[in-house]
């Protein structure tokens, strides 16, 4: 993508498959799970599996954010390689095996462990240990370093959706800056309440103003549909 958001000529490739289906952000975005009757935790909106990541819809699967908020990639990674062989298995007749954290840590949100946070932005995923003296330690830059004093204080996290229009068409968004991560729910909630008017929305559109402190930009482009 160049700096608008837009495919770079020549840079794409053509994956011969069915369905594809993201994941991508905090707040699990399951509007195709719901639809297709998946059991729903309401406390998280996230899908609620068995250990080999099968929802209680025989023969649908479930993994990263769409299941649980985590932290760390890797454990997203691990958990889709763990779906989608169980999926093959499911449909081929053979024997499922059940995910297992590569790590001895909860992929829960939060804390992997007292005193440590992972730093998360960027792929280097820098280990931040809080001392005992009030200093940081284990970043390789600066904003490590900001980014531990700040998720001690509070927490915050970009939220990431999708919000409806009058068509039925979802628009996706995100706000444009953090917010605190104990507001993710309720805000998700509440753009969840709000529907947008049958409008063309470039990437980059101001849709909800004063929001939380901050805005909620399209992060897409959804084109005006013709009323009947
Ligand atoms: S501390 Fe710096 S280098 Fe390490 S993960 Fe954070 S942003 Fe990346």
């Amino acid at each position: 993508m160049d700096e608008n958001h837009r495919a770079i000529a020549g840079d794409s490739w053509i994956v011969d498959c069915d369905a594809l289906v993201l994941s991508v952000g905090l707040i699990p975005e399951n509007e195709v799970a719901r639809s297709a009757g998946v059991g729903l935790d309401p406390r998280s909106n996230g899908t609620v599996t068995d250990e080999f990541m099968q929802t209680n819809i025989h023969g649908i699967f479930s993994c990263g954010n769409s299941h649980a908020v985590m932290d760390l990639v890797d454990f997203v990674s691990s958990q889709g390689d763990v779906a989608g062989k169980n999926a093959a298995a499911f449909c081929c007749g053979g024997t499922m095996t059940p995910w297992q954290p590569p790590h001895r840590y909860s992929p829960a949100k939060g804390l992997p462990e007292p005193g440590a946070v992972n730093c998360i932005l960027c792929p280097n995923g820098c280990r931040l240990c809080y001392e005992k003296d009030g200093t940081i330690s284990g970043h390789l830059c600066r904003r490590g370093e900001e980014y531990a004093i700040q998720e001690r204080a509070n927490p915050k996290r970009t939220l990431t959706l999708t919000m409806r229009t009058k068509t039925g068409a979802l628009a996706p968004v995100r706000t444009a800056s953090p917010i605190p991560k104990c507001d993710l729910l309720s805000a998700a909630a509440d753009l969840r309440e709000m529907v947008l008017d049958n409008q063309d929305i470039s990437c980059g559109d101001i849709l909800v103003e004063n929001f939380r402190g901050t805005s909620v930009i399209a992060t897409d482009c959804v084109p005006r549909l013709e009323e009947l």
